[in-house]
């Protein structure tokens, strides 16, 4: 069973993926815990061009280290997806509005861009492409999205990013009022790294 070192320095998403990925007893190290930085710009214009430049960076840096050569690389790219938007903020989602502009200010934002659109126009998703570079070089892609709409107002604590504002009809609640362990069972990201746990086993067997 192939190591795999997954390529993000986000505390929470590495609790999320050694959750999902460590199920089957497969190790998954952290770069932080190599003692490595991801350096790569996302210059990509899709997520999975995203995924790809953040793990590509990390397997060409270990892909000639006799204890590392052996390991898949992965890393992800997500974004919140509004359908009024044409999509956005989409691959720009964590820097819409700047990077550093507290949340708070970019949800009230979307709030002003979409006043006047009615409940069933509100359409938005989460979105999460997984990257897996294998140790040949040749790299595999999953894709995981979580549906639902853009809050009429911001509710919640929980979770992080447009949390607050991203409606699930389904439950009644925003992703922010889910808590952390159900929203980590149904979220873009859980469905993406599932998937990528099934082709794994599947290349391995
Ligand atoms: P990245 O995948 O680390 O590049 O982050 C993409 C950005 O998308 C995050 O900074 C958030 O703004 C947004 N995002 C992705 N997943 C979620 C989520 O589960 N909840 C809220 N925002 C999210």
């Amino acid at each position: 069973m192939k190591r795999i070192i997954f390529a993000t320095e986000n505390q929470g998403k590495m609790r999320e993926i050694r959750d999902i990925l460590g199920r089957s007893g497969r190790e998954v190290i952290s770069i932080g815990e190599l003692g490595m930085k991801a350096e790569a710009e996302e210059t990509g214009e899709t997520f999975s061009e995203n995924a790809e430049i953040k793990a590509r960076e990390i397997h060409d840096r270990i892909k000639d280290d006799a204890e590392l050569s052996d390991c898949i690389v992965m890393a992800d790219d997500s974004g919140f997806c509004i359908d009024h938007l044409g999509g956005d903020p989409g691959v720009h989602s964590a820097r819409f509005m700047g990077h550093d502009t507290p949340y708070s200010v970019k949800h009230a934002e979307i709030l002003r861009l979409m006043k006047d659109v009615k409940e069933e126009d509100r359409g938005a998703r989460f979105v999460c492409v997984i990257c897996a570079v294998f140790p040949d070089g040749h790299a595999e892609f999953t894709e995981g999205e979580l549906c639902g709409r853009v809050a009429m107002e911001p509710s919640g604590e929980g979770g992080f990013g447009y949390d607050p504002i991203f409606y699930l009809p389904q439950y009644g609640k925003t992703t922010a009022e889910l808590g952390t362990e159900f929203k980590n069972s149904v979220s873009h990201r859980a469905r993406a790294l599932e998937k990528m746990e099934e082709l794994i086993e599947k290349e391995e067997r």
